[in-house]
Order: C-alpha cells, then structure tokens, then sequence
C-alpha cells in the first residue's frame, strides 16, 4: 500500500496510530542528533522526524534530494517544538521505514510557496510549478467554480451540450485557428471562436436553455494576458428577453460569489453604453469609485483659449485631495498623458488650495470669477484638483478614462477586495472601420437590434442601438452577450450591412439562415470568460495564473515548445507543402 494518509491530514487526535505517507521531498534539514524531512503532497506537508540513531534510516535519509518520491511508514508523535503556520504542524511522523520511489534531479527553482523561479522558466518546467501550492490553490479555485457554476446552471434547468471544434468560421472579431483536411485537398476547418451558431443552432432544435464550459479560439494579436485558446461559460436560452438573461447571470454571478468567497452581493447597477462612456470614458467602468466626468464646453469655450475653443470636448475630473501635486509630479502626468498610448498633447488643471485660493496652468485666459465657475461645477473643495483634457470627443473620453483610473489606482481607490458589478447595456450595433470604411458588428453579426432603432438601419446605420448586454466587474469584462436576430430577412439584411454579397452570406452563414425558415424562436444568451472569472474571484487580474498549462505572450507554450514546423511528408499529406517554383 502506498499511503493510509495523506501529507495534510494528521493531527494531535491521531497519535499513537500507525501510519504511511508517500509524497515528495520539500526539505531535508540534518540536524547532527536528527534529520528532519518535509514531506509534501497536494494535500499539504507532514514533518517526518528521523533519528540518528537509527543507522540504517538515517542514511536513507541523508540520501534524500529535494523532490524525490518516498514512502514513509511510522508513527504519529507530538512534535516537541510546533509549527504554528501549517495545519499538520502539531505533529510529526517517528519513521520505522523510508522507501525511495523515485529519485529527482535537482529541480531548477524552489518548489515552494514563495519560488525564485521566474515566469519563463517555471514555464518551461510548468509540471513543476504547478507542484506548488499557490498554483494548486488556483487550479482548485477554478475547480470549484466550474462544480458550483454547474450547479446553478443544472439547477437553472439548463443543459450541457458539447459542440464541435472542427466547424466553419464564426465571426467574434478575431482571426480563425485553421485545420487542414488531408481528405478534403485544399480545404480547412476553423476553430471556433465561439460555439455562436451552434448555439443558436440548438434553441431552432428546442433545447431551450443550453450551457457549455467551452474552449475557444482567436488568433488575435496578443495583448497583454490574452490567451489564443481560453475557456467561456457559454449560455444560451429561448424564448426569452434581455431581462430574463441578465436576472438568470446576474444570479448565477451572485450564486458564485456566495459559495466561494461568502460574499452577498446587491443588485447589479445598470448603465447605457452612452452614459458609460459620457460619465467614465469607457464601455467596462470601474466603478468602485465616482471621480466623474464633467463636461466643460458651455463655460470653458469662447474665453479665448484656442486649444479649447477648437476641442470637440472640453472635459474633466476632480482628484480630491491632490491640490499638493507639485510642479515636478503635474509634469510628470502631463508627459503621462501625452505617452503615445494615450495620446493627448497636453494636460490643464486646477488646483483648489486648501488655503481657499484657485491656481490653474491656463490663469491667462480665465479670471478667479471664472475658475470660481469650474470649481463649482466638479463639486470642488479646498484640496482638489482638477485635471483637464480637451480634443475630439472619442479620443479625449477615452483618456481621460485612462487618467481617472490611473488617479483611482494613485489615491488607492480601486480597493482589489472590494467587488462592484456593472451591467453595461444598449452598445451600439455597429462600428465604423475608419480604414476600410465598412461596417463592423460591434458584438457579431447575430446580435439583433433595439427594436425602436430597427428603422434607423436603412437611414443611419451608426445611431441603431443593439440588444447587447455586458457583465463588467472592478472595471474588467466579465462576459457579454445579445438577444439574437431569430429572422432570416433582418439577418439577410444585417450580412448585407456588413458588407457580405447575398451569395457570401449564403456560402458562409447558410445552415443558419436555413434554419431560421424551420421555426426559429425568439433567443438570445451571454458568454463569461471563465479564465478571468476565476481570477476575479481569485483576487488577480493574471488569467494565467489559473490555466494548467497556458501559452505566454507571444503564444507558445514553452514546455511543450509549440508551434513548431511539421516535416516536408506530413506538410505533403495535407497538400501544404510549398513546390520549388519552376524555372523557366
Ligand atoms: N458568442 C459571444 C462571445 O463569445 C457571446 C454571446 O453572444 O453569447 O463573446
């Protein structure tokens, strides 16, 4: 037999009984009179306590390397001096045999809590890492919120269906994973990014509410912490309305929370696209803290500062309590907000002394009566300051949003325990590409309109409001999802938008549109990534910190070392292989 017991479950209750351990070797400390070695498992670490004068022991002891696998058979003692940091730490195991299982090379960092191994090499052994405990933690984390997401999803009458990997393009705004067919010369499948059609798919078959924990693909250019294959709750009911959808997720978000972190959660406050991004500048807002936007245009134009006077938008925010910036720390947000990713060509601001007087980077162009006026309208108080930025409407909410949570983050107002949801609705339905100049599904292309916008399609496609929903939470996306378009003539339509010739549509998207003429009922769903949720829940923001094995920035996995190139037979086989050009 292997084990009675595993390395974190002995205590104090069970002395006296004899016991076998096996698991691998944290530590061995000779102490000269004794050898201590910590046994470890997933479970936890048991301390086994060898004598020297036990020759034979404690030779094997002293043979011992970190990692080797070993079984231990002895009995359980009180320990003399306790380990108040570990649950097992009461008690120690008195050896009668040590069996060595399997030697181990010397690993290459520390198989402990706190490691000094970095990113890249505890990639390349990831087996290794994730012997550790902080990775265990994670993984269990992520075990526990698929069991109880489950749960609720059964519970919710909701079925788990498995959809295929092998399929046909789904548009979800990246570019495909492609397959190539050795049995179909030249053609391919693509990986979805989503089960999308599949989905809408089994609400035309009946199934009604349907559930999935899902890869996906998207060969996107990889941001910081995006994975090419990552995992979604992907959902989706019939007969229903974007109430319904939102109270079932919004339930299941609650549920999550109560059973694994113990945490009650209020309702979700709701917000459109347009408010989000008129009052925070952004379609995800954190809004763990206010710090508003305050648009300044009917009382800062036309007072003879031209960079206003030409803006789209003169806007700001209020950072309570920074009247003290000096000089050197306004510069240094000033060159902040004019680094390339934000783009902007300078930063005004005004500080409320706490002495009561008003100092502004732009006191040529407005008197105190003037700045009175400011203060008043950002709600100002001795000790504020008021940070200020003006140029075209988009670009400037845009970094302006970027500075309000770079200020959160300064005056420590992002607070990583506290969890505050927000539902964003009424996204718009398209986006224009400015390069292209078509259109762009802003969700994809099954996303159905507002109702009260359906007219506005053929007149002023850009202004139609679309069924989306988004679930963020402390400012990051959470999930999102739509009503669908359940019509074929609208789907038509919407394809034809996009900018597909009827005979693409048909060619690419033609079960669906077929099917939707068998019966189609009014649907609609949500996905949430799960990698982000577990990490959310976890109290990070690193999704890969909670996926077993996971690929790095640029998408290779390091320990497997993959992508890499096929040999010139299997690149024939699949008709792939690039033919020396002819000469002639
Ligand atoms: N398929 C969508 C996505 O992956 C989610 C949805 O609309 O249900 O984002």
């Amino acid at each position: 037999m292997h084990r009675t017991n595993t390395c974190g479950e002995l205590r104090l209750a069970d002395q006296g009984k004899k016991v076998t351990l096996s698991g691998w070797v944290q530590k061995v400390r000779d102490l000269g009179h004794m050898v201590f070695v910590d046994l470890r498992d997933r479970y936890g670490i048991t301390q086994i306590n060898v004598p020297s004068d036990n020759a034979k022991l404690y030779e094997t002891a002293n043979k011992l390397g970190r990692e080797f696998v070993v079984k231990v058979t002895g009995t359980v003692k009180e320990r003399e001096s306790k380990n108040k940091n570990i649950p097992t730490g009461d008690i120690e195991i008195d050896p009668e045999s040590i069996t060595i299982l399997n030697q181990a090379k010397l690993p290459p960092f520390k198989i402990e809590d706190d490691t000094d191994g970095g990113e890249e090499l505890r990639m390349q052994y990831r087996f290794l890492d994730l012997r550790r405990g902080p990775v265990q933690r994670n993984l269990a984390l992520r075990h526990r919120i698929s069991m109880e997401t489950r749960k609720y999803l059964d519970s919710q009458g909701f079925l788990d269906i498995e959809t295929p990997y092998m399929i046909k393009s789904t548009p979800e705004g990246a570019r495909d994973f492609v397959v190539p067919s050795r049995m179909n010369p030249g053609q391919f499948y693509a990986l979805p990014q989503s089960p999308q059609t599949f989905k809408q798919l089994l609400m035309v078959a009946g199934y009604d509410r349907y559930y999935q924990i899902v890869r996906c693909f998207r060969d996107e250019d990889l941001r910081a912490d995006r994975q090419p294959e990552f995992t979604q709750i992907d959902c989706e009911m019939a007969f229903v309305e974007m109430e319904d959808v939102l109270n079932t997720f919004e339930g299941l978000t609650k549920y999550l929370f109560k059973s694994v972190k113990g945490l009650d959660m209020a309702d979700f406050p709701r917000i459109t696209y347009a408010e989000a991004m008129k009052k925070y500048g952004s379609d995800k807002p954190d809004i763990r803290f206010g710090m508003e936007f305050v648009e300044m245009n009917s009382f800062a134009q036309n007072k003879g500062f031209v960079v206003f006077d030409n803006a789209e938008l003169v806007v700001g925010i209020n950072a309570k309590g920074c009247s003290e910036y000096t000089r050197k720390e306004l510069d240094a947000l000033t060159d902040w907000v004019k680094r390339p990713q934000i783009g902007m060509q300078g930063l005004i601001y005004l500080k409320y002394n706490l002495d009561g007087s008003l100092k502004s980077s732009v006191d040529k162009f407005f008197d105190q009566e003037a700045l009175q006026g400011w203060a008043l309208a950002f709600n100002a108080q001795p000790g504020d300051l008021i940070l200020v930025l003006a140029g075209n409407v988009e670009k400037t909410r845009k970094a302006l949003g970027e500075l309000r949570l770079e200020m959160g983050n300064r005056l420590g107002l992002r607070k990583p325990d506290h969890y505050q949801p927000l539902w964003v609705l009424d996204f718009p339905l398209l986006e224009l590409d400015e390069e292209s100049g078509r259109w762009h599904a802003m969700h994809h292309p099954f996303t159905s309109p507002l109702p009260e916008d359906l007219e506005l399609i053929n007149t002023d496609p850009g202004k139609v409001r679309a069924n989306a929903y988004d679930l963020t939470l402390n400012g990051v996306e959470v999930g999102g999802g739509s009503i669908r378009i359940h019509d074929r003539k609208l789907q038509a339509r919407m394809f034809e938008l996009l900018g597909f010739t009827p005979e693409q549509a048909e060619a690419q998207f033609g079960f669906l549109l077929g099917a939707f003429e068998y019966g189609a009922p009014p649907h609609g769903g949500i996905a949430f990534g799960f990698d982000r949720l577990c990490a959310l829940l976890g109290g990070t923001e690193i999704i890969r910190d909670f996926i077993a094995f996971p690929k790095n920035n640029s998408g290779r996995d390091v320990m497997i070392d993959a992508p890499a190139p096929l040999d010139l037979a299997q690149l024939d086989e699949l008709f792939l292989a690039v033919k020396p050009l002819d000469k002639g």
